[in-house]
């Protein structure tokens, strides 16, 4: 079996990270670890971690560092990321969540830190056709729906436009993405983490540009043209 990973999986909404991470997770059999699908789960459990983070999560603002580092914490304690690591999508965010990240893992560390890059005017374009599963996730859009009127194609749940894929939200998260989580990049390139993907083109192609250049990373070959 393919060895397994600690990857973080960084970019703009909408720039197909949540897509990407699926794929990845299959592709290295690790656990994909959403935070907002996390985040999302606690809010229709109406627990009440789900109802403080509701009204933030509809105005696309951030919810606590110490909150989703403390889900965070406990999820790659789990027997199934200890055995073969993770895809991590959405956290961290901060500097502060990736230094709290990296206490976590001590004595260990992440593999690789991908960063999607795709321009802002086709991220805008993607998040308004977005559509999502209530259920498990699985992204779709206008031009791409589920075969049987906007029922999930692999859960069967009802499949809808997000709370935050609104206009103003969308503009929110865009704005907090370029203040609080771009900073990410350079700290990670600092930490000789960072592997920067083209991340336009088809889904295929995108998954094929990242699985080599974590193949390139393992084998300690300079990944070429990712
Ligand atoms: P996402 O599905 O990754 O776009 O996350 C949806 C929403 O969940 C975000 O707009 C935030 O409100 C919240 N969220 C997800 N991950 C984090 C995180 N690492 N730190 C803070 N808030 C988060």
């Amino acid at each position: 079996m393919v060895p397994g990973v600690r990857l973080v999986v960084l970019g703009k909404q909408g720039a197909g990270k949540g897509t990407q991470c699926v794929r990845l997770s299959h592709h290295f059999v690790v656990p994909h670890v959403s935070t907002g699908d996390m985040l999302r789960a606690e809010v229709k459990s109406r627990t009440p971690l789900g109802q403080r983070a509701k009204a933030l999560m509809d105005q696309g603002e951030l919810i606590s560092d110490d909150l989703v580092m403390e889900m965070v914490g406990q999820r790659i304690d789990d027997s199934d990321t200890q055995a073969r690591g993770f895809v991590l999508d959405g956290c961290p965010r901060t500097i502060s969540q990736a230094q709290h990240l990296a206490d976590l893992l001590e004595p260990d560390h992440l593999d690789l830190v991908l960063d999607l890059e795709v321009p802002t005017t086709m991220v805008l374009k993607r998040l308004a056709s977005r559509r999502v599963c209530v259920d498990c996730g699985a992204n779709y859009s206008v031009a791409s729906p589920p075969l049987t009127n906007w029922t999930c194609d692999v859960c069967g749940g009802e499949v809808i436009q997000r709370e935050d894929d609104t206009e103003d939200a969308i503009r929110r998260r865009l704005e907090l993405y370029d203040r609080q989580t771009a900073p990410l990049i350079e700290w990670y390139q600092r930490h000789d983490l960072l592997i920067s993907i083209n991340g336009t083109g088809s889904p295929d192609a995108v998954t094929r540009r990242c699985v080599k250049a974590i193949d390139d990373r393992r084998s300690n070959r300079s990944p070429v043209e990712v």
